[in-house]
Protein backbone atom coordinates (compact mmCIF):
# COMPACT_ATOMS: atom_id res chain seq x y z
CA UNK A 1 0.00 0.00 0.00
CA UNK A 2 1.46 3.38 -0.68
CA UNK A 3 1.53 5.83 1.83
CA UNK A 4 -0.65 9.04 1.60
CA UNK A 5 0.70 12.21 2.04
CA UNK A 6 -0.64 15.07 3.29
CA UNK A 7 0.29 18.43 1.47
CA UNK A 8 0.01 21.93 3.40
CA UNK A 9 -3.44 24.10 2.33
CA UNK A 10 -0.93 26.87 1.55
CA UNK A 11 0.75 25.29 -0.57
CA UNK A 12 4.46 24.31 0.76
CA UNK A 13 6.26 22.00 -1.59
CA UNK A 14 7.37 19.94 0.37
CA UNK A 15 4.49 17.22 1.40
CA UNK A 16 4.83 14.84 4.44
CA UNK A 17 3.20 11.79 5.94
CA UNK A 18 0.70 11.23 9.05
CA UNK A 19 3.34 11.07 11.84
CA UNK A 20 4.95 14.03 10.47
CA UNK A 21 1.99 16.22 10.03
CA UNK A 22 1.00 14.83 13.67
CA UNK A 23 4.09 15.72 15.27
CA UNK A 24 4.14 19.15 13.21
CA UNK A 25 0.62 20.22 13.37
CA UNK A 26 0.95 23.20 11.30
CA UNK A 27 2.83 23.38 7.76
CA UNK A 28 6.26 25.67 7.96
CA UNK A 29 3.77 27.82 6.41
CA UNK A 30 0.79 28.10 8.91
CA UNK A 31 -1.62 26.48 6.57
CA UNK A 32 -2.68 22.88 7.67
CA UNK A 33 -2.53 19.45 6.15
CA UNK A 34 -4.80 17.71 3.75
CA UNK A 35 -4.41 14.37 2.60
CA UNK A 36 -3.35 14.26 -1.06
CA UNK A 37 -5.88 11.33 -1.68
CA UNK A 38 -9.12 10.55 0.19
CA UNK A 39 -9.07 6.88 0.45
CA UNK A 40 -12.32 5.31 -0.51
CA UNK A 41 -14.46 2.76 1.83
CA UNK A 42 -15.64 0.37 -0.59
CA UNK A 43 -19.68 -0.14 0.20
CA UNK A 44 -19.26 -3.68 0.52
CA UNK A 45 -17.19 -2.92 4.10
CA UNK A 46 -19.83 -0.21 5.05
CA UNK A 47 -22.72 -2.82 4.45
CA UNK A 48 -20.79 -4.72 7.38
CA UNK A 49 -20.44 -1.40 9.66
CA UNK A 50 -23.73 -2.56 11.45
CA UNK A 51 -22.13 -5.72 13.04
CA UNK A 52 -18.77 -3.74 13.93
CA UNK A 53 -17.99 -2.39 17.20
CA UNK A 54 -16.65 1.27 17.32
CA UNK A 55 -12.97 0.59 17.70
CA UNK A 56 -13.28 -1.82 14.51
CA UNK A 57 -14.83 0.71 12.40
CA UNK A 58 -12.67 3.64 13.74
CA UNK A 59 -9.23 0.93 12.59
CA UNK A 60 -11.28 0.85 9.13
CA UNK A 61 -11.51 4.21 8.62
CA UNK A 62 -7.91 4.86 10.04
CA UNK A 63 -5.89 2.45 8.86
CA UNK A 64 -5.59 3.87 5.30
CA UNK A 65 -4.07 6.46 6.32
CA UNK A 66 -1.58 5.25 8.86
CA UNK A 67 -0.58 2.74 6.34
CA UNK A 68 2.49 0.59 8.19
CA UNK A 69 3.43 3.64 10.53
CA UNK A 70 1.46 1.83 13.22
CA UNK A 71 1.58 -1.74 13.69
CA UNK A 72 -1.87 -3.50 13.46
CA UNK A 73 -1.94 -4.60 17.05
CA UNK A 74 -0.87 -1.82 18.52
CA UNK A 75 -3.50 0.58 16.75
CA UNK A 76 -6.09 -1.97 17.35
CA UNK A 77 -4.86 -2.04 20.80
CA UNK A 78 -4.77 2.07 21.02
CA UNK A 79 -8.29 2.32 19.57
CA UNK A 80 -10.07 -0.23 21.78
CA UNK A 81 -8.53 2.06 25.66
CA UNK A 82 -9.47 5.22 23.48
CA UNK A 83 -13.13 4.21 23.12
CA UNK A 84 -13.93 2.85 26.01
CA UNK A 85 -17.21 4.29 27.27
CA UNK A 86 -20.61 4.79 25.02
CA UNK A 87 -21.49 6.61 22.51
CA UNK A 88 -25.40 6.39 22.30
CA UNK A 89 -27.79 7.48 18.89
CA UNK A 90 -30.74 8.23 20.32
CA UNK A 91 -34.29 8.17 18.76
CA UNK A 92 -36.36 11.92 19.25
CA UNK A 93 -38.69 10.79 16.91
CA UNK A 94 -39.62 9.31 13.93
CA UNK A 95 -36.00 8.80 11.86
CA UNK A 96 -35.02 12.09 13.64
CA UNK A 97 -31.69 10.98 15.93
CA UNK A 98 -29.54 12.61 18.38
CA UNK A 99 -25.76 11.48 18.27
CA UNK A 100 -24.13 11.40 22.03
CA UNK A 101 -20.78 12.21 21.88
CA UNK A 102 -20.97 13.22 25.57
CA UNK A 103 -19.92 10.12 27.41
CA UNK A 104 -15.87 10.24 27.30
CA UNK A 105 -13.91 11.46 30.11
CA UNK A 106 -14.47 15.11 29.55
CA UNK A 107 -17.99 14.73 28.14
CA UNK A 108 -17.35 16.48 24.95
CA UNK A 109 -16.62 15.36 21.22
CA UNK A 110 -13.46 16.82 21.67
CA UNK A 111 -12.24 13.47 23.41
CA UNK A 112 -12.96 11.16 20.46
CA UNK A 113 -10.28 12.94 18.94
CA UNK A 114 -8.08 13.84 22.12
CA UNK A 115 -7.82 10.40 23.11
CA UNK A 116 -6.54 8.81 20.28
CA UNK A 117 -4.49 11.32 18.96
CA UNK A 118 -2.29 11.67 22.28
CA UNK A 119 -1.93 7.84 22.11
CA UNK A 120 -0.52 8.03 18.79
CA UNK A 121 1.90 10.63 19.61
CA UNK A 122 2.97 9.31 22.73
CA UNK A 123 3.78 5.81 20.04
CA UNK A 124 5.75 8.39 17.97
CA UNK A 125 7.56 9.78 20.37
CA UNK A 126 8.67 6.43 22.16
CA UNK A 127 9.88 5.26 18.65
CA UNK A 128 12.67 8.22 19.03
CA UNK A 129 13.24 8.94 22.77
CA UNK A 130 11.96 12.33 22.09
CA UNK A 131 10.02 15.03 24.29
CA UNK A 132 7.65 17.59 23.07
CA UNK A 133 5.48 20.80 24.67
CA UNK A 134 1.86 21.00 22.90
CA UNK A 135 0.81 24.40 22.56
CA UNK A 136 -3.31 24.26 22.49
CA UNK A 137 -5.90 26.95 22.76
CA UNK A 138 -9.23 25.86 23.95
CA UNK A 139 -12.58 27.81 23.29
CA UNK A 140 -14.14 25.50 26.48
CA UNK A 141 -13.75 22.05 25.95
CA UNK A 142 -10.19 21.14 23.25
CA UNK A 143 -8.48 22.10 26.05
CA UNK A 144 -9.69 19.96 29.07
CA UNK A 145 -10.07 17.16 26.22
CA UNK A 146 -6.15 17.19 25.27
CA UNK A 147 -5.48 17.52 29.20
CA UNK A 148 -6.88 14.68 29.85
CA UNK A 149 -5.66 12.75 27.20
CA UNK A 150 -1.99 13.55 28.18
CA UNK A 151 -2.31 13.66 31.10
CA UNK A 152 0.91 12.38 33.35
CA UNK A 153 2.76 11.50 30.36
CA UNK A 154 6.76 12.07 30.99
CA UNK A 155 7.67 12.99 27.80
CA UNK A 156 4.84 15.77 26.84
CA UNK A 157 3.92 18.76 28.54
CA UNK A 158 0.77 20.75 27.43
CA UNK A 159 0.39 23.99 27.87
CA UNK A 160 -3.26 25.52 27.71
CA UNK A 161 -4.73 29.01 26.64
CA UNK A 162 -8.28 29.70 27.11
CA UNK A 163 -10.18 32.98 27.32
CA UNK A 164 -10.51 33.89 30.65
CA UNK A 165 -13.77 35.31 30.95
CA UNK A 166 -15.25 32.62 28.18
CA UNK A 167 -15.27 29.31 29.56
CA UNK A 168 -17.89 28.12 31.90
CA UNK A 169 -16.03 27.14 35.59
CA UNK A 170 -16.44 23.71 35.29
CA UNK A 171 -15.13 23.39 31.76
CA UNK A 172 -12.73 25.70 33.55
CA UNK A 173 -12.07 23.00 36.40
CA UNK A 174 -11.35 20.31 34.20
CA UNK A 175 -8.12 21.83 32.87
CA UNK A 176 -6.83 23.86 36.29
CA UNK A 177 -7.50 20.82 38.63
CA UNK A 178 -5.29 18.13 36.71
CA UNK A 179 -1.77 19.53 37.96
CA UNK A 180 1.45 17.52 37.03
CA UNK A 181 2.53 17.71 33.17
CA UNK A 182 -0.80 20.78 32.21
CA UNK A 183 -0.08 24.37 32.21
CA UNK A 184 -3.46 26.39 31.92
CA UNK A 185 -3.12 29.80 31.06
CA UNK A 186 -5.59 32.52 31.12
CA UNK A 187 -5.48 35.03 28.54
CA UNK A 188 -7.28 37.90 28.32
CA UNK A 189 -9.04 37.83 25.62
CA UNK A 190 -10.96 35.80 23.16
CA UNK A 191 -10.84 32.62 21.60
CA UNK A 192 -9.21 34.42 18.28
CA UNK A 193 -6.84 35.76 20.46
CA UNK A 194 -5.85 32.59 21.77
CA UNK A 195 -5.40 30.39 18.74
CA UNK A 196 -3.59 33.52 16.93
CA UNK A 197 -1.19 33.17 19.45
CA UNK A 198 -0.58 29.85 19.39
CA UNK A 199 0.04 30.00 15.59
CA UNK A 200 2.59 33.18 16.72
CA UNK A 201 4.35 30.65 18.87
CA UNK A 202 4.86 28.10 16.13
CA UNK A 203 6.52 30.53 13.77
CA UNK A 204 8.72 31.87 15.96
CA UNK A 205 12.49 30.35 15.67
CA UNK A 206 13.47 31.66 18.89
CA UNK A 207 11.27 28.91 20.35
CA UNK A 208 12.06 26.09 18.04
CA UNK A 209 13.87 24.66 20.72
CA UNK A 210 10.82 23.82 22.78
CA UNK A 211 9.85 20.83 20.17
CA UNK A 212 6.36 22.37 20.02
CA UNK A 213 3.24 20.77 18.67
CA UNK A 214 -0.31 21.67 18.47
CA UNK A 215 -3.36 19.57 19.58
CA UNK A 216 -5.84 22.45 17.65
CA UNK A 217 -8.19 21.10 15.32
CA UNK A 218 -5.64 22.56 12.82
CA UNK A 219 -3.96 18.92 13.64
CA UNK A 220 -4.56 16.06 11.35
CA UNK A 221 -4.78 14.40 13.88
CA UNK A 222 -7.63 16.06 15.55
CA UNK A 223 -9.49 15.52 12.50
CA UNK A 224 -9.14 12.32 10.81
CA UNK A 225 -10.48 10.85 13.99
CA UNK A 226 -13.49 12.61 13.71
CA UNK A 227 -14.87 11.42 10.49
CA UNK A 228 -15.14 8.15 12.28
CA UNK A 229 -18.65 8.66 14.49
CA UNK A 230 -20.04 9.69 10.54
CA UNK A 231 -19.63 5.94 9.95
CA UNK A 232 -20.72 4.68 13.17
CA UNK A 233 -23.86 6.27 13.59
CA UNK A 234 -24.64 5.62 10.06
CA UNK A 235 -24.34 2.50 10.90
CA UNK A 236 -26.33 2.36 13.43
CA UNK A 237 -29.79 4.22 11.70
CA UNK A 238 -29.46 2.43 8.33
CA UNK A 239 -29.67 -0.99 6.72
CA UNK A 240 -26.18 -0.65 5.16
CA UNK A 241 -26.20 2.02 1.94
CA UNK A 242 -29.37 4.71 2.38
CA UNK A 243 -28.72 8.20 2.46
CA UNK A 244 -28.88 10.42 5.87
CA UNK A 245 -28.50 13.83 6.39
CA UNK A 246 -26.49 14.65 9.59
CA UNK A 247 -26.54 18.17 11.80
CA UNK A 248 -23.34 19.89 13.10
CA UNK A 249 -23.21 22.40 15.42
CA UNK A 250 -19.67 24.14 14.19
CA UNK A 251 -17.32 26.40 15.45
CA UNK A 252 -13.94 26.09 14.11
CA UNK A 253 -15.14 23.47 11.70
CA UNK A 254 -13.41 20.62 12.89
CA UNK A 255 -16.08 18.29 13.50
CA UNK A 256 -17.90 19.58 10.53
CA UNK A 257 -14.70 18.62 8.42
CA UNK A 258 -14.58 15.17 9.53
CA UNK A 259 -17.85 14.60 8.34
CA UNK A 260 -17.04 15.77 4.70
CA UNK A 261 -13.90 13.64 4.97
CA UNK A 262 -16.71 10.93 5.80
CA UNK A 263 -18.53 12.04 2.77
CA UNK A 264 -15.24 11.68 0.21
CA UNK A 265 -14.33 8.57 2.03
CA UNK A 266 -18.07 7.37 0.16
CA UNK A 267 -20.03 7.65 3.03
CA UNK A 268 -24.26 7.87 1.74
CA UNK A 269 -24.73 11.52 3.00
CA UNK A 270 -27.53 13.63 1.39
CA UNK A 271 -26.83 16.96 3.15
CA UNK A 272 -24.57 18.23 6.07
CA UNK A 273 -26.45 21.02 7.91
CA UNK A 274 -23.93 23.36 8.95
CA UNK A 275 -25.49 24.96 12.32
CA UNK A 276 -23.62 28.11 13.48
CA UNK A 277 -24.26 30.00 16.34
CA UNK A 278 -24.37 34.21 15.72
CA UNK A 279 -20.86 34.02 14.57
CA UNK A 280 -22.45 33.41 10.94
CA UNK A 281 -19.39 34.45 8.77
CA UNK A 282 -19.64 30.48 7.15
CA UNK A 283 -23.52 30.76 6.28
CA UNK A 284 -23.36 34.53 4.98
CA UNK A 285 -20.62 33.37 3.04
CA UNK A 286 -22.95 30.14 1.18
CA UNK A 287 -25.71 32.99 0.26
CA UNK A 288 -23.44 35.59 -0.40
CA UNK A 289 -19.78 34.08 -1.69
CA UNK A 290 -18.03 37.23 0.21
CA UNK A 291 -16.40 35.70 3.41
CA UNK A 292 -15.71 38.11 6.34
CA UNK A 293 -14.55 37.30 9.47
CA UNK A 294 -16.51 38.56 12.71
CA UNK A 295 -13.94 40.37 14.85
CA UNK A 296 -13.96 40.01 17.67
CA UNK A 297 -16.46 37.18 17.49
CA UNK A 298 -19.60 37.31 18.97
CA UNK A 299 -20.14 36.24 23.09
CA UNK A 300 -23.48 33.37 22.56
CA UNK A 301 -24.37 30.33 25.12
CA UNK A 302 -22.55 28.09 22.88
CA UNK A 303 -19.34 29.23 24.03
CA UNK A 304 -17.22 26.36 22.56
CA UNK A 305 -18.28 27.70 18.86
CA UNK A 306 -17.82 31.48 19.54
CA UNK A 307 -15.36 31.70 16.54
CA UNK A 308 -14.94 34.13 13.99
CA UNK A 309 -12.81 33.09 11.77
CA UNK A 310 -12.86 29.45 11.97
CA UNK A 311 -9.09 27.99 10.99
CA UNK A 312 -10.69 24.74 9.26
CA UNK A 313 -12.41 26.50 6.61
CA UNK A 314 -8.70 26.43 4.96
CA UNK A 315 -9.57 23.14 4.97
CA UNK A 316 -12.87 23.24 3.46
CA UNK A 317 -11.87 26.26 0.71
CA UNK A 318 -9.11 23.66 -0.19
CA UNK A 319 -11.41 20.56 -0.70
CA UNK A 320 -13.86 22.05 -2.80
CA UNK A 321 -10.91 23.56 -5.03
CA UNK A 322 -10.35 27.45 -3.47
CA UNK A 323 -8.01 28.55 -1.26
CA UNK A 324 -7.93 30.84 1.89
CA UNK A 325 -5.04 31.76 3.94
CA UNK A 326 -4.36 31.83 7.59
CA UNK A 327 -6.10 35.46 8.27
CA UNK A 328 -8.97 34.27 6.57
CA UNK A 329 -8.31 36.18 2.74
CA UNK A 330 -9.70 34.08 0.05
CA UNK A 331 -6.67 33.61 -2.78
CA UNK A 332 -8.99 31.35 -5.17
CA UNK A 333 -12.50 31.32 -4.47
CA UNK A 334 -14.27 27.41 -3.98
CA UNK A 335 -16.85 25.91 -6.14
CA UNK A 336 -19.62 27.05 -4.32
CA UNK A 337 -22.79 25.14 -6.36
CA UNK A 338 -20.17 21.85 -5.13
CA UNK A 339 -20.52 22.82 -1.61
CA UNK A 340 -24.15 23.88 -1.74
CA UNK A 341 -25.06 20.37 -2.96
CA UNK A 342 -23.10 19.38 0.11
CA UNK A 343 -23.98 21.32 2.96
CA UNK A 344 -26.60 23.88 4.20
CA UNK A 345 -25.56 26.56 6.07
CA UNK A 346 -27.97 27.75 8.94
CA UNK A 347 -26.95 30.89 12.02
CA UNK A 348 -29.17 30.27 15.39
CA UNK A 349 -29.98 33.23 17.41
CA UNK A 350 -29.34 32.28 21.23
CA UNK A 351 -33.06 33.17 21.49
CA UNK A 352 -33.84 30.08 19.08
CA UNK A 353 -30.88 27.96 20.91
CA UNK A 354 -33.03 28.64 24.36
CA UNK A 355 -36.31 27.90 22.70
CA UNK A 356 -35.12 24.71 21.13
CA UNK A 357 -33.64 23.74 24.50
CA UNK A 358 -37.36 24.34 26.32
CA UNK A 359 -38.62 22.86 23.30
CA UNK A 360 -37.15 19.81 23.13
CA UNK A 361 -37.74 18.88 26.63
CA UNK A 362 -41.30 19.73 26.51
CA UNK A 363 -42.11 17.92 23.65
CA UNK A 364 -39.69 15.01 23.65
CA UNK A 365 -37.88 14.65 27.00
CA UNK A 366 -34.88 15.28 25.59
CA UNK A 367 -32.51 17.44 27.07
CA UNK A 368 -29.72 19.49 25.02
CA UNK A 369 -27.41 21.42 25.65
CA UNK A 370 -26.52 25.12 24.33
CA UNK A 371 -24.38 23.89 21.34
CA UNK A 372 -26.37 20.51 20.31
CA UNK A 373 -29.38 22.67 20.50
CA UNK A 374 -27.54 24.77 17.66
CA UNK A 375 -27.65 21.65 15.68
CA UNK A 376 -31.25 20.57 16.50
CA UNK A 377 -32.43 23.87 15.90
CA UNK A 378 -30.27 23.75 12.51
CA UNK A 379 -31.86 20.42 11.69
CA UNK A 380 -35.27 21.61 12.20
CA UNK A 381 -34.92 24.49 9.94
CA UNK A 382 -33.43 22.22 7.15
CA UNK A 383 -36.31 19.82 7.09
CA UNK A 384 -38.95 22.95 7.45
CA UNK A 385 -36.85 24.43 3.88
CA UNK A 386 -36.69 21.15 2.33
CA UNK A 387 -40.92 19.74 3.15
CA UNK A 388 -39.63 17.33 6.07
CA UNK A 389 -37.04 15.46 3.65
CA UNK A 390 -39.55 12.23 4.04
CA UNK A 391 -38.44 9.47 6.01
CA UNK A 392 -34.37 9.48 5.53
CA UNK A 393 -32.72 9.25 8.93
CA UNK A 394 -31.50 12.67 10.13
CA UNK A 395 -28.86 12.29 13.10
CA UNK A 396 -28.22 15.77 15.17
CA UNK A 397 -24.80 15.95 16.87
CA UNK A 398 -24.87 16.82 20.84
CA UNK A 399 -21.18 17.64 21.21
CA UNK A 400 -21.46 18.35 25.02
CA UNK A 401 -23.33 16.75 28.20
CA UNK A 402 -25.68 19.39 29.59
CA UNK A 403 -23.99 19.07 33.44
CA UNK A 404 -21.33 21.38 31.73
CA UNK A 405 -23.92 23.91 31.39
CA UNK A 406 -25.87 23.66 34.21
CA UNK A 407 -26.70 27.27 35.03
CA UNK A 408 -28.66 27.75 31.53
CA UNK A 409 -30.18 24.48 31.32
CA UNK A 410 -32.30 24.51 35.40
CA UNK A 411 -33.56 28.35 34.07
CA UNK A 412 -34.62 27.06 30.79
CA UNK A 413 -36.08 23.36 31.88
CA UNK A 414 -36.47 23.67 35.42
CA UNK A 415 -34.01 20.08 35.43
CA UNK A 416 -30.53 19.93 36.77
CA UNK A 417 -28.67 17.05 34.64
CA UNK A 418 -27.40 15.10 36.15
CA UNK A 419 -22.87 15.42 37.02
CA UNK A 420 -22.00 12.53 35.04
CA UNK A 421 -19.83 10.09 37.15
CA UNK A 422 -16.03 11.72 35.03
CA UNK A 423 -17.30 15.15 36.90
CA UNK A 424 -18.29 14.35 39.87
CA UNK A 425 -15.88 15.74 41.95
CA UNK A 426 -14.66 18.48 39.82
CA UNK A 427 -16.11 21.35 42.44
CA UNK A 428 -14.02 20.44 45.10
CA UNK A 429 -10.65 20.13 43.58
CA UNK A 430 -7.77 22.58 43.88
CA UNK A 431 -7.30 24.78 40.94
CA UNK A 432 -3.58 26.34 39.70
CA UNK A 433 -3.24 28.48 36.66
CA UNK A 434 -1.51 31.31 35.85
CA UNK A 435 -3.13 34.43 33.82
CA UNK A 436 -1.57 36.37 31.31
CA UNK A 437 -2.38 39.64 29.30
CA UNK A 438 -3.48 38.62 25.19
CA UNK A 439 0.29 39.94 23.76
CA UNK A 440 2.35 37.74 22.32
CA UNK A 441 5.29 39.08 24.68
CA UNK A 442 3.60 37.87 27.50
CA UNK A 443 3.18 34.56 26.37
CA UNK A 444 6.64 34.23 24.79
CA UNK A 445 8.26 35.21 28.11
CA UNK A 446 5.90 32.21 29.76
CA UNK A 447 7.23 30.06 26.87
CA UNK A 448 11.00 30.74 27.72
CA UNK A 449 10.22 29.41 31.01
CA UNK A 450 9.85 25.76 29.09
CA UNK A 451 13.24 26.56 27.44
C1 LIG B 1 -15.58 22.52 20.04
C2 LIG B 1 -17.02 22.34 20.19
C3 LIG B 1 -17.92 22.54 19.13
C4 LIG B 1 -17.47 23.04 17.78
O1 LIG B 1 -16.71 22.09 17.10
P1 LIG B 1 -15.79 22.57 15.91
O2 LIG B 1 -15.05 21.38 15.47
O3 LIG B 1 -14.88 23.61 16.49
O4 LIG B 1 -16.69 23.14 14.87
C5 LIG B 1 -19.25 22.27 19.33
N1 LIG B 1 -19.71 21.87 20.54
C6 LIG B 1 -18.89 21.67 21.58
C7 LIG B 1 -19.46 21.25 22.87
C8 LIG B 1 -17.52 21.89 21.45
O5 LIG B 1 -16.72 21.70 22.49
Amino acid sequence: MSLIKFFSTNGHPEHVDFRQALLMGQAPDKGLYMPEQIPQIPESKILGFPLKSYPEIAYEILKPYLGDLVEEGALRSMLHNAYNYEVPVEKVYDERYILRLDRGPTCSFKDFAARIMGRLIQYFLKQDGRSILILTATSGDTGSAVAHAFYGLDNIRVVVLFPEKEVTARQRRQMTTLGKNIFPLAVAGKFDDCQALVKQAFVDHDLAGLDLSSANSINIGRLLPQAVYYFYAHSRVTKGGEEVVFSVPSGNFGDLMGGLIALKMGLPVRKFVAATNENDEFPRFMKTGIYEPIRPSKNCISNAMNVGHPSNLARLFCLYGGRMDESGHVILQPDLQAMKRDLYAVSIRDDETRQTIRDAYLEHKVLLEPHGAVGWAGLMKYLDEYGGSGTIPCISLETADPAKFPDEIVRLTGVNPPLPAAMAKLDELQESFQKIDGSYASLKDYLRGFL
